[in-house]
């Protein structure tokens, strides 16, 4: 969390994002449906800052990751970035702003080409799209790459495989930064790995952040992970956003009743604390994004469904300043 960095200085702005598939009804069916993955998203982030995007269905965080890259051409919406609308750009327009934006992957391990080295897979992405560097100085470029993501630059002939999962994550980093990117999505970077580790891959972000001005939208599926590395935090649910507020009055001050269940779920440290508090307990699995429910896509797991709840979307209406929710019962 960086807070020297000038306030309200958007770099990005997601416009009611939608990103819908059509899919087919059966394999033996002509008859198309639609897979709404991500349903009418906005927020913003401000340079340097972080939002995090947290719910259990990893489609509407990854696939809004992927439209702010450039990988998914959105349905509907726009993604305003730097100022500009990226969405109305030409494929070579784009391009321009490829190496500003990188991504950070939950599976280091199959994210890099496993036939080449530490070395060879940082200096790839450095030179990447014809990126011109004195041949002399690729070497010290790569080394102090690795040195920023606290790898030894001995580390640099070893293979993927010969890495431990820090070491591989670290490796993901190092590669992303070599674009000395501005906006970096890390999409469930620590989930896999063991959660010693997590704690110095979230420092890290941290530390570089600070050090590089770095912007991030970071993607969780628990509300634990993004807690201290956010400023703010969208909270997800079926294609759409039910929550969003800052990150210290979201934890002091949950108002959805799905964010409130995401929240009694983070095991407390203070063991008699935990043992009295009352968790609240989700009742079955998110439904389909293809046959979503109609109304509040919660209301089938929510234990204060109420008739309107069954027939009309809730809006995402501001609360208080700044602390926007959509639930029916929340004023
Ligand atoms: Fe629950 Fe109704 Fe609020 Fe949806 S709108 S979260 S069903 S109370």
């Amino acid at each position: 969390m960086n807070m020297t960095i000038e306030q309200n200085s958007v770099l990005l702005e997601v416009n009611n994002l939608k990103m819908h598939f059509p899919v087919s009804e059966s394999i033996f069916s002509k008859s198309k449906t639609v897979l709404k993955a991500v349903d009418g998203v906005s927020f913003t982030i401000n340079r340097g800052e972080t939002f995090g995007l947290v719910g259990e269905s990893g489609s509407v965080k990854t696939t809004t990751g992927k439209c702010i890259l450039g990988i998914h051409n959105p349905t509907d919406g726009n993604i305003i970035y730097n100022g500009i609308d990226i969405t109305k750009l030409s494929k070579n327009e784009a391009k321009k702003f490829l190496r500003e934006k990188q991504m950070i992957f939950q599976d280091p391990y199959g994210s890099l080409d496993p036939r080449r080295s530490a070395f060879t897979i940082v200096k790839d992405a450095i030179v990447a799209d014809g990126h011109k560097i004195p041949k002399g100085e690729l070497k010290d470029k790569v080394n102090s790459l690795l040195e920023l993501v606290e790898l030894d630059p001995v580390i640099g002939t070893r293979y993927p495989h010969e890495m431990s999962g820090g070491q591989r994550q670290r490796l993901g980093i190092a590669r992303a930064l070599a674009c000395d990117p501005k906006l970096i999505v890390c999409d469930e970077p620590v989930s896999a790995l063991d959660v010693s580790i997590q704690a110095q891959i979230i420092n890290l972000f941290e530390e570089l952040q600070e050090k590089m001005k770095l912007t991030y939208l970071f993607i969780a599926h628990d509300l634990a992970v993004v807690r201290h590395i956010s400023d703010y935090v969208g909270v997800t649910y079926l294609g759409k956003l039910v929550e969003v507020t800052d990150s210290r009055e979201l934890y002091k001050n949950p108002l959805h009743p799905y964010t409130k269940a995401l929240l009694s779920a983070i095991p407390l440290t203070n063991y008699e604390v935990e043992r009295k508090r009352n968790r609240i307990m989700l009742q079955g699995d998110i439904p389909s994004p293809i046959n979503t429910p109609t109304g509040c896509p919660f209301h089938p797991r929510c234990i204060y469904a109420r008739k309107e709840c069954l027939t009309c979307m809730p809006p995402l209406r501001e609360i208080s300043k700044g602390h926007k929710v959509a639930c029916h019962i929340v004023n």
